[in-house]
C-alpha cells in the first residue's frame, strides 16, 4: 500500500498527529455523553490545547517539508497521492487563515453558542443578531484568506466538502426543486402519506426502546466488540478508529420512530468508519473523505433501507415484540407512520419529501449573507418569506424560523449543502447498488444486510479519503454526482404505489 519511503516517514510522523485526534474524539465522546457539567470549561481548554499542538506539528518546517517533498516523488500510487494530497489541504487550510483571525472566532462562536440557546428559549432574535453579523463577517474574511475563484462561499463550501462550489449547489437545487414541489403536491392531495399520525403522541417505557435499537443494530450488523451505543442531547456517530466507533440516540419517551431512526441514520455513519481499509487507518487518508459522502451513508440506511416498505414489513414483529401498543396498528400503519409527508418548519423534523428544501431555503441566505447582499436585521424576515415561497408556510416565531438550527452560532456557514449532497448522493448510490446486487428489495425483505454492507464497502467505505469526494463517486459509478436519480427516488417510492 505505502511503498514510496518519503510517504513512510510522512506517515510515520503522522502517528502522533492522528493520535492527539484520537485524544479530542474520546473527549468529545465523552463531554457529549458522561462528563460532568462542571467540566466543561477545562475540557475547552484541554481541547484548544491539543488542536493547538497538532496545528503547531502540523505547520513545523520538518513535516511541511517532507510533504512537499513527497509532492514531488514520481510514480506515487492513488494511497499515496491521497495522503500528499490530503496533507496539502490540511496546511494549506492552516496556514491560510491567521490564527488571530482563528482565535476571535473561536471566542465569538463560544460565547455565540450560549447566546443562541438562550435567545432560541427566549424567542429573542435581537438578542442574537449581533453575534450573528460577527460571524458572518468574521466567516467572510476567512473566504478572502481561503481564496477562491467566483463566489466567496465558495471557499467556506471547500472546507466542508472538498470541492464543492457554489455553481455546483445551485446546478443541484436547479435540478430538483420544482420537482420536488410537484412531488410534495401530489403526496399531500393524494393523502396515503398522511401529515400526521397518531403513533406520533404515543408514549413509549425506555426500557423496551432500548431493546429495540440493540436488536435493529443487530439485524443492520453493527458489531458489539468494535461499536458502542449511548445516549446524548442531540445524537451523534464518533469514530476514534476502525475499532471503535461510537454511536448515540436519545430517548424522548413519545414517538418511537424518532429514537429508531437516529439509530439507524447514525449506524450509516457508524458502518462507513468500521469498513475503512484497516491499512490505511492511523493514516492521512484514514476516515471518511467529506460531511456529504458520510450523510450519504446514514441517509442510505435510514431513508432508503430503514424507511422502506420492506425493512418495515421485516422488522415489525420485533416491533410489536418490545412495543406492547402495537397491537393496535398493523404494518401499513407503521410503514404510513414512518413516511409521514408535510411542509413542516423544523428541518431535523423533515421528511424525505421536504428535507432539502429546508436547506435550499438556508443556502439561499447563507450565499446572501457572504457576499454581504443582506443586513443581519433583514434576515428573519427573508427566512419567513422564502419559507413560504419553498414551502407554503411561514413561522411566526424566530424559534420556529431563523433561531432553530445551531450551525450559524457555531459559525459553521457553508456546511448545510452538504446535507443535500448526502440524500443526492444516498439515491445515486442505491440505484447502482440495486442494478449491481440483483434487487435490493430482495435483500432487505429477508434482512439479507451483507451484500449491501460489502458493496458500501467496495464502493465507498475502504478508501477512506485516498480519492477527493467528486473523484470517489466518478470511479465507483462510472459518472459524476446526479440528483436525478433523487428525484426518480422520490417519484417510485411515493407516487407509484
Ligand atoms: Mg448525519
Amino acid at each position: 500500500m505505502f511503498e514510496n519511503e518519503v510517504i513512510k516517514e510522512i506517515i510515520e510522523k503522522y502517528r502522533v498527529l492522528w493520535a492527539i485526534e484520537h485524544a479530542l474524539s474520546l473527549m468529545s465522546w465523552d463531554t457529549e455523553t458522561y462528563m460532568p457539567k462542571a467540566a466543561a470549561s477545562d475540557r475547552g481548554i484541554a481541547a484548544a490545547e491539543l488542536n493547538l499542538l497538532s496545528r503547531k506539528i502540523m505547520l513545523s518546517d520538518e513535516f511541511t517539508s517532507l510533504v512537499d517533498k513527497a509532492e514531488k516523488q514520481e510514480g506515487l500510487n492513488d494511497y499515496e497521492k491521497g495522503v500528499v494530497r490530503v496533507l496539502k489541504r490540511a496546511i494549506r487550510i492552516y496556514k491560510a487563515i491567521p490564527p488571530k483571525l482563528l482565535e476571535e472566532l473561536v471566542k465569538t462562536t463560544t460565547k455565540a453558542r450560549i447566546v443562541w440557546r438562550e435567545a432560541k428559549e427566549k424567542d429573542d432574535y435581537a438578542m442574537f443578531k449581533d453575534y450573528l453579523d460577527k460571524i458572518v463577517k468574521l466567516c467572510r474574511e476567512i473566504a478572502e484568506h481561503l481564496g477562491y475563484d467566483e463566489h466567496p462561499y465558495d471557499a467556506l463550501l471547500d472546507l466542508h466538502e472538498e470541492g464543492l462550489r457554489t455553481r455546483d449547489v445551485d446546478n443541484i437545487f436547479n435540478a430538483i426543486t420544482s420537482d420536488i414541489k410537484s412531488i410534495l403536491d401530489k403526496v399531500l392531495s393524494e393523502g396515503y402519506y398522511p401529515r400526521e399520525h397518531p403513533l406520533e403522541r404515543v408514549k413509549y417505557d425506555i426500557k423496551a426502546m432500548e431493546s429495540v435499537n440493540r436488536e435493529i443494530l443487530d439485524i443492520l450488523g453493527y458489531p458489539k466488540d468494535r461499536a458502542r451505543l449511548d445516549v446524548s442531547a442531540h445524537p451523534f456517530t464518533i469514530g476514534m478508529s476502525i475499532y471503535d466507533v461510537r454511536i448515540t440516540t436519545r430517548y424522548e419517551g413519545y414517538d418511537f420512530k424518532r429514537s429508531l431512526f437516529s439509530v439507524i441514520h447514525e449506524f450509516g455513519h457508524a458502518l462507513y468508519d468500521l469498513q475503512i481499509d484497516p491499512a490505511i487507518s492511523k493514516t492521512p487518508i484514514g476516515s471518511g473523505v467529506s460531511l456529504g459522502v458520510h450523510e450519504s451513508q446514514s441517509r442510505f440506511w435510514e431513508n432508503i433501507i430503514g424507511r422502506s416498505r420492506e425493512f418495515t414489513n421485516a422488522i415489525y414483529d420485533i416491533l410489536r415484540k418490545h412495543l406492547e401498543f402495537l397491537k393496535d396498528y398493523d404494518v401499513e400503519e407503521v410503514y404510513r407512520y414512518f413516511n409521514c409527508v408535510k411542509p413542516s418548519f423544523i428541518r431535523t423534523e423533515a421528511d424525505e419529501v421536504t428535507y432539502n428544501l429546508h436547506i435550499l431555503l438556508r443556502f439561499k441566505l447563507e450565499k446572501l449573507m457572504i457576499a454581504g447582499e443582506v443586513k443581519v436585521e433583514e434576515l428573519p424576515e427573508l427566512w419567513n418569506n422564502t419559507m413560504d415561497e419553498l414551502l407554503g408556510i411561514k413561522p411566526s416565531t424566530y424559534r420556529e424560523g431563523i433561531l432553530q438550527d445551531i450551525h450559524w452560532s457555531m459559525g459553521n456557514i457553508g456546511y448545510f449543502p452538504t446535507y443535500t449532497i448526502g440524500n443526492i448522493l444516498s439515491a445515486q448510490i442505491a440505484y447502482h447498488a440495486d442494478r449491481d446486487l440483483g434487487g435490493l428489495k430482495n435483500l432487505v425483505s429477508v434482512l439479507k444486510l451483507e451484500p449491501i454492507r460489502e458493496y458500501l464497502k467496495e464502493k465507498i467505505h475502504r478508501w477512506g479519503s485516498t480519492y477527493e469526494p467528486k473523484e470517489l463517486i466518478r470511479r465507483s459509478f462510472g459518472e459524476d454526482i446526479n440528483p436525478r436519480y433523487f428525484i426518480e427516488y422520490l417519484k417510485s417510492k411515493f407516487l407509484s404505489r
